[in-house]
């Protein structure tokens, strides 16, 4: 589903779930938001080359947070793609998704999905990137679970953080956040 000129919300399938990484594009970069479950990787290949963007054109990965179905095809990504795929997260996920400590979801993986974050993201920072994208921490989902909002296109990714059981907290806090931007 095309949510905007540049943005598209990719669908997977996995058994059954629909599964939606975000892609995001402009001339210069394409940009990643989280994975899907390990072993669909060829399906995100597909979905992108889909909207006309490919594989190869990945220059960052962002994940919203560490559970499976969002850093599932990390390291087939990275392995895929080489070096030039910068991969973000929050600073409080980082080592989950580095396999440095257990993901907090039992995954039922015998050998979990891990990859380097290269960068850690914080609330409020600002990437420069496809029109802008501004980093919202919103935990409780994980410790580390940030939301992302597409400044041009004023649209919010919200990861997970809207199933959580804290949800109330965290659209509360969305909205203080986004009080500035007059939605
Ligand atoms: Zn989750």
């Amino acid at each position: 589903m095309e949510m905007a000129t540049g943005i598209e919300m990719l669908r997977l399938n996995f058994h059954g779930h629909l599964i939606h990484p975000v892609l995001l594009w402009d001339q210069e970069m394409a940009i990643l938001i989280d994975t899907g479950f390990p072993g669909q990787v060829e399906d995100l290949r597909a979905a992108m080359e889909n909207v006309g963007v490919s594989f190869e054109k990945l220059t960052a990965v962002i994940l919203t947070h560490q559970d499976v179905d969002h850093i599932g095809n990390l390291p087939e990504i990275v392995q895929q793609c080489g070096n030039h795929v910068k991969v973000y997260a929050h600073e409080l996920d980082k080592p989950y998704i580095q396999g440095e400590i257990p993901l907090l979801k039992d995954c039922h993986l015998d050998n979990p999905p891990k990859g380097k974050v290269d960068y850690t993201l914080h609330d409020g920072q600002e990437l420069p990137f496809c029109g802008t994208i501004r980093i919202i921490h919103t935990p409780g989902h994980t410790p580390g679970h940030i939301s992302l909002y597409l400044k041009q296109s004023k649209t919010l990714i919200a990861g997970d953080s809207m199933y959580s059981v804290n949800g109330k907290d965290q659209i509360l806090k969305l909205n203080q956040a986004l009080g500035n931007e007059r939605l």
